[in-house]
């Protein structure tokens, strides 16, 4: 049996053969017509880099750590000032001690001072210490953080075996939904695919992007307006006519289409009425003098994607049975621990072993061992 050190220098001396062979495991299983009518479930989920969160910072981090050196400084030197009015009652090795304490605050603002040079030069103003490629991320739950990358895969629906996937160190899946869905389109070799995905992959762009592409995609929007928070009505509930163009309000006011700018990049088409001032409504609809409604010119492609999901709601039970499976595998075979590699090249091998492991163990379950063999000889 090979020690630890031949099987890490193995896998790390290998990086590109593995994550072939994990890529020609997926060609098998499609020969094997092991995938469903191109259909697939597609997260992103946060695994852990080796580097920790004190050894990974952003510029909110470095400001609080600085704030905290100040605060205990600040603490010592009104301690030492107390000392000094008690005179001699208060023993030398106390004063002694206290000093070193603030001498190694100091050094320590020096470093930090240092690192946060070296970090505003970054593209993002993070810095990695141990594994320079992790980033500190939002985990969903628990309001706490992790230092890690974002795993993308494409599940398919049939028998969950992952068509393609992705370590990035991008915390954030909105703008991952046209590049997995290609992906896992070229992995399962079809011309057409459906994807169904969560609520945190929506994005206009993306979404616009997969429809030109011949890509059906499932997604709900997002509540993001903090109108609705307020108790005030939300664009939901404004129903767009699309022969008249116009958008008709609670209270059954036409809000007619009035102007077109560009705002982050889209061109947004503004709708409103001049009825809102005797409005009996006005005070759940809004505070200025008018309700807006803006429109991006492409829409009707988004009001296509909600109505397909309104039609086909059981899509989101789907994608959890799907894509939970992979995820919570892997997860609970590598216990409650980190990637054991750094940076993003090495990490995508050890994740490219991961799936692959995952993968030939669904494949022995459905074929069986003998079976997976002859497969592999034929
Ligand atoms: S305030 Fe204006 S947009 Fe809102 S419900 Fe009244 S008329 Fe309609």
């Amino acid at each position: 049996m090979p020690d630890f050190k031949t099987i890490a220098d193995f896998r790390k001396d290998n990086g590109e053969a593995i994550r072939k062979v994990c890529r020609e495991f997926v060609v098998l299983c499609r020969r094997l017509e092991l995938f469903s009518a191109a259909s697939v479930a597609i997260d992103g989920s946060k695994f852990k880099a080796v580097n920790t969160r004190d050894r990974n910072f952003t510029q909110a981090k470095m400001q609080r750590r600085l704030a905290q050196i100040d605060e205990s400084i600040a603490r010592y030197l009104s301690q030492l000032d107390s000392a000094d009015r008690q005179g001699e009652a208060v023993p030398g090795a106390k004063i002694t001690r206290l000093n070193e304490k603030i001498a190694t605050l100091r050094q320590e603002i020096l470093r930090l001072n240092a690192l946060n040079s070296q970090m505003m030069q970054t593209k993002d103003q993070q810095i990695s210490l141990t594994d320079p490629d992790a980033r500190s991320m939002a985990t969903s739950g628990r309001g706490s953080g992790m230092v890690g990358y974002n795993v993308q895969s494409a599940v398919d629906t049939k028998y969950h075996l992952i068509v393609a996937h992705e370590v990035t160190n991008v915390g954030s899946d909105r703008s991952q939904l046209s590049h997995m869905t290609e992906r896992a389109r070229a992995a399962i070799g079809s011309e057409t695919i459906e994807a169904v995905v969560d609520r945190g992959y929506y994005s206009g762009e993306e979404i616009l992007a997969c429809e030109e592409a011949g890509i059906t995609v499932y997604l709900p929007k997002p509540m993001t307006s903090g109108i609705n928070a307020k108790g005030r009505f939300g664009k939901q509930d404004f129903v767009y006519v699309a022969e008249d163009d116009v958008y008709l309000c609670p209270a059954g006011e036409k809000l007619t289409y009035r102007y077109t700018n560009e705002e982050d990049g889209k061109t947004l088409r503004r709708y409103w009425t001049t009825a809102c001032q005797a409005c009996a409504l006005k005070g759940q609809c809004t505070t200025g003098k008018e309700r807006r409604i803006s429109r991006w010119v492409h829409e009707a492609v988004l009001e296509a994607v909600q109505a397909r999901l309104d039609r086909n709601p059981d899509k989101m039970r789907v994608r959890r049975q799907t894509v939970e499976h992979p995820f919570g595998t892997i997860k609970s075979w590598m216990g409650a621990t980190h990637f054991q590699m750094k940076t993003l090249k090495h990490v995508s091998t050890e994740m490219a072993l991961h799936v692959l492991a995952y993968n030939m163990k669904r494949v022995m379950r459905i074929l069986g061992v003998g079976g997976l063999m002859e497969a592999i000889r034929a």
